[in-house]
């Protein structure tokens, strides 16, 4: 067990150590790939970022709210605004399994989705089901490949969309993997992957936006497994203010407001160190 604690140890530092020495080498990548291709690569990766946000705009607002209506009928303005929470919760911290909590109170409490069904699509489709990262990766992919000169025809083109939905289902639902799991993916087409490297540097906002789109789907295909089966009160799912009651409003009751205060204000007058370091 020792030993296993000082393999973890050591592989955590060296993760720590290529996460350090990261910028440098997309610095170094983006630094190469302009001398040789002019600010003409500024356009072309401004150009990625707008098809991406389109692309993924375009799936989260028309084609999976298409398919909830037709496979479910229930509102689609409803399932917006009861999912605001979980997608800017999605965005900010860029990982659909620490949004599994929200997402899970959001289903149940606020579109009144039981349990038995929620408590199993919500993880699962937190684990494997990741639309903004496949369209990511497939977008990504054909981007690459004409940084690169390189040719896809339709075979190519059949293996971009196999392999992303693949290498989507494969990414663990944290923030970046996404971009990790693309490896897999140029590795089939053929393209070389220090070119993940280009697209580095812009990946932060985009993996904060597809993720909000990850979860979206999750939340949508609950509803519509839910609506389905037969497990789902539509009367809370059209009920506005269901499941807003039992929200924190960050408003903690005033005895411990005033207990909480006295307390932050010894830590920060010191108080409480010093009669720690005067103990010792
Ligand atoms: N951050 C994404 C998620 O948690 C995964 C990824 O695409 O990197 O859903």
């Amino acid at each position: 067990v020792q030993s296993l604690e000082l393999i973890n140890e050591v592989i955590l530092k060296m993760v720590t150590i290529i996460m350090n020495l990261a910028p440098y080498g997309v610095f170094a990548l983006l630094t190469k790939a302009m001398a040789e291709l002019g600010l003409d690569l500024i356009w072309s990766l401004l150009g990625y970022v707008a098809v991406l946000i389109g692309s993924l705009a375009f799936h989260f607002f028309i084609t999976m709210m298409i398919v909830l209506k037709l496979f479910s009928g229930l509102s689609i303005k409803t399932f917006l605004a009861k999912m605001r929470e979980v997608q800017i919760f999605a965005f900010s911290t860029s990982s659909s399994n620490a949004t599994i909590p929200i997402t899970l109170r959001t289903v149940t409490k606020r579109m009144g989705v039981n349990n038995s069904v929620a408590s199993f699509t919500v993880p699962f489709g937190a684990t494997i089901n990741m639309d903004g990262t496949a369209i990511m990766q497939g977008t990504a992919t054909i981007f690459i490949a004409n940084i690169y000169g390189i040719d896809l025809g339709v075979t190519e083109y059949l293996t971009v969309i196999l392999m992303s939905v693949l290498a989507s289902v494969g990414t663990a639902g944290v923030p970046g993997v996404g971009l990790i799991m693309l490896s897999m993916v140029f590795a089939q087409v053929g393209l070389p992957i220090e070119g993940i490297g280009l697209i580095l540097g812009v990946d932060r906002i985009l993996d904060m936006l597809r993720t909000a789109v990850n979860v979206g789907g999750d939340a949508a295909v609950t509803a519509i497994v839910a609506k389905s089966e037969e497990k789902m009160d539509v009367a809370i799912y059209n009920d506005p203010a269901a499941g807003t009651k039992d929200v924190f409003d960050g408003h903690i009751d005033e005895d411990n407001e005033r207990e909480f205060s006295q307390v932050f204000s010894d830590g920060i007058m010191g108080s409480e160190y010093d009669d720690i370091d005067r103990r010792r």
